[in-house]
């Protein structure tokens, strides 16, 4: 008996766009309405249609340091495609469907923590701002993401990337093919966090075989070990054999057996651009197979034109999952040698690039490694071409359960850093009080 039932939210986005031929536009979500529509799965007892709500900002700069501040980033589209993902999962938490999903856009796996403008369609993180949520509002702490955009889903990783509660596993397609070209399996973590990134960069032309054998041998073990409260799919749905934006080979059917298997509690729509060819397909089957529904029937017109998965890709997928297990055995150890030879602090420096706004990013980024918490974290960010004119910033964050030396230590390095009046603005952002303030 089928024990299962779908919350479902839509919300296209009329009134947003990037340009208006660009392949990340309103008729992604228009032709999977449709045929959800045409299909009568609005009809059925097991699924249940909500309406989005509108995010707070407070929401947004729970997880977020706009530079100069979030609103003056976004439209009302954004805060909506997020209280759209924390819609779905409310729904769930308040039980009033077992599982969720957001059909929303703007998506929002590459907006990272610091926010100078758009990068990979992304301006704020949807997923991450709904997770935040429920720790805030329904005292959820373990959670794991798996991402399934064909993309490294790189902000959401960024954003989580120094905190041990929040698993991120993501495949996608290796990023020396492929936008946003991060995602190595040596990005682990900082070291407090270790090996709670997950990256299994996969090479194009994996097929649903491919797909299926890391999530059989990987993916569901490594989130079996973990045991989160709750399980949230970013599930991007441009790993399709006829996207035109990537090189992967995978059909509505490896989707919806990949819904089944992952059983995610909330998944959130990030990619797909086959809008024709393969989003009302791929939806479709992964929304069967999240109400617990028969999805044998979901098949494209034209699947003949999916290609086979070469034997050099079978071996090397292979072998990238038993060297993700090596690791995954040795999780325990390899963290605490990253502490020890970090000492007091763990530092990086990188650049980042927005390729929607032209804004080049560097930044500085230091995480205290603490004992008795998460750590105080740092960054300093320096951007050309921010349309407001703004230059540089300095942030500290102060994390969930955080010690009175962390919180202490924080605020110093803030007002330090405003006192030196290097920085155009100095921010303070505190998990704990729920706060964003300017120094
Ligand atoms: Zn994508
Ligand atoms: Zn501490």
């Amino acid at each position: 008996m089928n024990n299962k039932s779908l919350g479902l939210v839509f919300f296209p986005a009329f009134d947003w766009a990037i340009t208006p031929s660009h392949p990340e536009r309103e008729e992604r979500l228009l032709y999977t309405r449709d045929q959800i529509v045409e299909e009568g799965l609005l009809d059925l007892p097991t699924i249940r249609e909500y309406r989005p709500k509108l995010a707070k900002i407070q929401d947004a700069q729970r997880v977020h340091i706009g530079v100069p501040d979030i609103a003056s980033l976004i439209t009302d589209a954004h805060l909506v495609s997020a209280g759209g993902a924390i819609t779905a999962a409310e729904a769930v938490m308040r039980r009033e469907v077992t599982n969720a999903f957001a059909l929303v856009r703007p998506p929002g796996h590459h907006a990272m923590r610091v926010v100078q403008g758009t990068r990979g369609f992304c301006t704020i993180n949807i997923e991450a701002i709904m997770i935040e949520y429920l720790r805030r509002h329904y005292g959820l702490n373990r959670i794991a993401i798996v991402d399934t955009d064909v993309h490294h889903g790189d902000g959401t990783q960024d954003i989580f990337y120094h905190d041990p509660d929040t698993l991120f596993i993501s495949f996608h397609q290796d990023g020396r093919t492929l936008y946003p070209g991060t995602g190595a399996m040596t990005e682990l973590g900082s070291p407090s966090a270790l090996c709670s990134t997950v990256n299994i960069p996969l090479p194009p032309g994996t097929t649903d075989d491919g797909l299926h054998y890391v999530l059989d041998n990987l993916v569901l073990p490594v989130l079996e070990d973990f045991q989160p409260d709750i399980i949230i799919n970013s599930a991007g749905q441009d790993n399709h054999y006829s996207d035109p934006l990537a090189n992967m080979a995978i059909t509505a059917q490896g989707y919806a057996r990949l819904a089944e298997k992952l059983n995610a509690d909330i998944a959130v729509l990030e990619g797909g651009y086959s809008i024709e060819d393969a989003l009302p397909y791929v939806n479709t089957g992964i929304i069967l197979a999240m109400a617990g529904l028969d999805y044998s029937r979901v098949v494209e017109p034209d699947i003949a034109r999916c290609p086979r998965q070469s034997a050099a890709n079978t071996r090397y997928i292979a072998q990238l999952v038993a060297n993700w297990q090596d690791i995954w055995r040795q999780r325990d150890e390899l963290r605490r040698e990253a502490i020890a030879q970090a000492g007091d602090f763990w530092q990086r420096r990188r650049s980042i690039y927005y390729d929607d706004s032209g804004i080049q990013e560097r930044q500085q980024e230091t995480v205290r490694i603490c004992p008795r918490c998460h750590g105080y974290q740092t960054v300093a960010t320096e951007a050309e071409g921010n349309p407001f004119g703004v230059k540089t910033a300095f942030a500290a964050m102060i994390p969930r359960n955080s010690c009175s030396t962390c919180r202490s230590q924080a605020r110093d390095a803030v007002h330090k850093a405003k006192q030196e009046g290097h920085y155009d603005y100095c921010i303070l952002q505190d998990k704990e009080l729920d706060t964003l303030e300017q120094i």
